[in-house]
């Protein structure tokens, strides 16, 4: 029967369970388990149907079981500690405050800038690992007390969700989120009306965006949206999905980010009567277009384009997160020019000329606009995501500081973390609070009592986690079956997928070529002999999206899923469909040992790994990424590099590799077992893993590195720069500088001592041309080393040479030589300012001719 009409019922919450949609609208419930498992204890069913989201839930509850709640002492009384565990959260004296109290660091203020940011399940604006470490930035960030805004977008169907064919292909589906099902508010304008920022387009339309804004712990974390009616249907699409769409979409999402962005967190902080942001860091180069806006704000004042942008770096962050040129975003020129030039009077950012926006982002390719090379102009702090990735980085955007060795391009680094309660699960929190001597949360250094836990107490653990993602991979692996259009009658089987006892290896990520998630099938024989070992059996559990439109990486799937269905495998090697958060925090926990083959140094960093090690699982990795610079027998396996051969000798030497230390070092080690059936060494392993890699890669640490290295440091240069008539005379002697910079050399560099012993100095002596500079212009610097066979110095010693005669143009200085041996020398000069970070960040040096 058809409805006649239809309404819209509500659930109204008691006084009693009033604070019920406090906890909800606070992000925080989903790093405090106990305040999950209040949302989920309320109804198991329909708390997982409703994709654990609180929001969702509590309007679906039956009127009958709210009353059952509000009558329920027990719950009311669990509800109200949660609720005052949050109120004295969002209250407590955090570290940020304590660490610059009374300083003039406390007013620094960050605005954050991300494409996406994987904070929960029910919060769908990630797609993956660049995400979740945003939203584990922000956890860290409010446990700390930092003072970070961050800056989003809110898409209307987020990214896909996965599941496969009958043949084993990606078949993606979007699903609708609005607002209303989200822990999202509207920003309110003075008015009471949900703040809008707007956008005049040169083809003489206005975007309007509105503003949203969700509460990470004690962070906000502001989304923009423009699916709004006012707005024409393809300006009202920017905001759909993330990662969709050509390159004119995502442009537009771009400006919508970056220019928008800038726009909609000055207004936040206006209402809000907040600190204005002093600090803006770019979580990769989709931000960049803040800065050009910022540098448009600037201008509108009154500002030269150089002052500004002498301002704009001055407090401008900028981390890159890829080691493949292809990885990183470039647009046609054209297309920047289209939305950022001016036509009929129309511009997007109406004082900043074309020409020097485009200057901004120029690289080889004149055709091409380079999204990274803008977010390094712009910043004048920069920094790579593990320390391999900061070595590559310098060296792959070395072009961009001419005249400098690699070492000293100004790009740093600061190794990615995981956000501690988000990612362990319950019990081992509990193993690494008592390692960390009883306190909540890692404070520094090594967490000093690995001896906490008994190695009996700790084996249980893990065995219970290991069975929970056996329970859960056994249900998701009948599901998926019955997606693919298989009848219960045929599933049968599952029942016996995977074994509570087995060694397990966890596989788990974006499905991209260099991550190699099919390396393990090179030899298929082998990797079956090695699942099916009578005496010392493996499993492997498996997951990761493709991009849709990454028709390789669905081969690649397919490839896996297709294996792992041949009889004789298939209850060992499951893949688990729709990766995601939820997924991911199982699979790290109940696996023994995470697998990790990428292309080396092509992973920046990675960080499901330290997920794993937090839980007790070990690591098995390429020296790449985060590993590369902890990698260490003592705590998991590295499979060694084999660099300089062709990419398939290089793939069957390192799967060789993998199949034999899983085989003669994995396995045996994990069946290993003393009279109590305990592997003592496996668990003595996974102690030393936990305590002493997991403080390492503990968000926390991460956080307090960019407050403390990035954040602080950008906020004091963003205060003397704030002093605009300072900035007006830098911008000036800029000019000066680079009118000048022709006419500087290096005459001549004599070492007056020819036949130095060791023990003694020798004094270096240099003329040089200023070209119109003084000598407080310019760093004069010797650099000295062994020479190699091609005259380059190694090993180099960089002194500061001083003028012999106040004014004069020669400069010296007293080398001591410790060492005896060949010793190579030169001369360089850089300019010098107080408003310089790094002496190469303007690309100007002058050798020797
Ligand atoms: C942690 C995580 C990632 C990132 O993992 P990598 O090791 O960096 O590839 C991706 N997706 C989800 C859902 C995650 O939880």
């Amino acid at each position: 029967m058809k409805a006649y009409d239809s309404l819209s019922v509500s659930t109204v919450l008691p006084p009693e369970l009033a604070p019920l949609r406090t906890l909800a609208k606070n992000l925080r419930w989903s790093w405090r388990s106990s305040a999950e498992r209040l949302f989920a204890g309320i109804d198991e069913q329909l708390w997982r149907a409703c994709g654990r989201n609180p929001i969702v839930m509590l309007r679906s509850l039956p009127a009958s079981r709210v009353a059952e709640l509000a009558a329920d002492p027990e719950f009311v009384a669990r509800l109200g500690h949660e609720a005052e565990d949050l109120s004295a959260y969002l209250d407590s004296d955090r570290w940020f405050h304590k660490h610059t109290r009374g300083t003039a660091d406390e007013a620094t203020s960050v605005a954050y800038f991300s494409m996406e940011f994987g904070i929960t399940e029910s919060l769908p604006v990630y797609s993956g690992g660049l995400g979740v470490l945003a939203g584990d930035h922000l956890k860290s960030a409010s446990d700390l007390g930092a003072p970070i805004i961050g800056v989003g977008l809110l898409y209307t169907y987020g990214y896909f969700s996965q599941t496969l064919s009958r043949e084993g292909w990606q078949q993606e589906a979007y699903a609708e989120h609005p607002p209303k099902d989200l822990a999202v508010d509207p920003v309110l304008d003075a008015s009471g009306a949900q703040s809008r920022v707007s956008l005049a387009f040169p083809d003489g339309r206005t975007l309007e965006i509105a503003l949203w804004e969700a509460q990470v712990g004690t962070v906000p974390l502001l989304l923009l949206d423009t699916n709004l009616p006012e707005n024409p249907e393809d300006l009202r699409a920017i905001t759909d999905r993330l990662y969709g769409g050509d390159a004119e979409h995502r442009i537009r999402q771009e400006l919508v980010l970056g220019v928008g962005g800038v726009r909609a967190v000055q207004a936040y902080a206006e209402l809000n009567g907040r600190r204005q942001p002093t600090v803006f860091h770019l979580n990769e180069g989709h931000a960049g277009f803040s800065g050009v806006e910022r540098i448009g704000q600037l201008m509108a004042g009154g500002e030269t384009f150089e002052t500004a942008l002498a301002a704009v770096r001055s407090s401008t962050v900028f981390t890159t997160h890829t080691p493949v040129p292809a990885g990183i975003d470039r647009f046609d020129a054209h297309l920047v020019q289209r939305y950022l030039g001016s036509s009929g009077g129309l511009t997007l950012v109406p004082d900043v000329p074309l020409a020097r926006i485009m200057e901004l982002g120029a690289e080889d390719d004149p055709g091409r606009f380079n999204m990274a090379h803008l977010g390094l102009r712009l910043a004048q702090y920069a920094n790579g995501v593990a320390k391999l990735h900061g070595v590559v980085s310098r060296g792959m955007f070395a072009k961009l500081y001419p005249g400098v060795a690699a070492e000293e391009v100004p790009i740093g680094s600061i190794t990615n973390g995981v956000h501690i309660p988000s990612w362990t699960r319950p019990s081992m929190l509990r193993v690494i609070e008592a390692m960390n001597g009883g306190r909540e949360l890692a404070t520094s250094g090594t967490w000093n009592h690995p001896e906490a836990v008994g190695a009996e107490e700790l084996w249980r653990i893990r065995g219970e986690l290991r069975a929970e993602l056996v329970r859960r991979a056994r249900e998701s692996v009948r599901a998926s079956w019955q997606a693919r259009g298989a009848q219960d009658a045929e599933l049968g089987w599952i029942r016996d997928v995977l074994d509570p006892e087995r060694l397990t290896i966890g596989f788990a990520r974006r499905v991209s070529t260099y991550k190699r998630l099919t390396l393990m099938l090179q030899d298929r024989d082998r990797l079956a002999r090695i699942l099916n070992n009578p005496d010392r059996p493996v499993q492997f559990v498996i997951a990761g999206k493709a991009h849709p439109a990454d028709m390789g990486g669905k081969q690649l799937l397919q490839e896996l899923v297709n294996f792992a269905d041949e009889a004789g495998v298939r209850d060992r090697i499951v893949f688990l469909p729709d990766y995601n958060v939820t997924i991911a925090k199982h699979l790290v926990a109940g696996s023994d040992v995470w697998l990790n083959n990428p292309v080396r140094p092509q992973e920046a960093s990675g960080t499901s790994g330290m997920k794993a090690v937090m839980n007790g699982c070990l690591t098995f990795s390429i020296s790449d990424g985060w590993w590369d610079e902890m990698a260490d027998d003592a705590v998991g396996w590295t499979i060694p590099d084999t660099s300089g051969v062709d990419e398939r000798t290089r793939d069957a030497l390192e799967a060789g590799a993998l199949y034999d230390i899983l085989e003669h070092e994995i396995a045996p080690l994990f069946y290993a077992r003393d009279e109590r059936g305990l592997p003592v060494e496996w668990v003595e392993k996974v102690r030393r893993s936990v305590s002493v890699v997991g403080p390492k890669v503990a968000a926390e640490r991460m956080v307090r590195d960019y407050v403390t290295d990035l954040y602080l440091p950008a906020g004091r240069s963003a205060r003397v720069a704030s002093d605009l008539v300072a900035t007006r005379s830098f911008a000036t002697w800029l000019g000066d500088v680079r009118a000048a910079w022709p006419g500087v050399r290096v005459e001549s560099v004599v070492a007056e001592n020819r036949e130095p012993k060791a023990g003694e100095s020798v004094r270096l002596s240099a003329r040089v041309e200023l070209g119109g500079l003084s000598t407080d212009d310019v760093l004069v610097e010797a650099v000295v080393g062994a020479p190699d066979a091609e005259g380059e110095l190694q090993s180099t010693r960089i002194v500061e040479m001083r003028p012999a005669h106040e004014g004069g143009s020669t400069f010296v200085v007293d080398v001591p030589i410790d060492e005896p041996g060949l010793l190579g020398y030169t001369v360089r000069v850089q300019p010098r300012h107080a408003f310089l970070q790094a002496s190469a960040e303007l690309g100007l040096v002058r050798l020797p001719a």
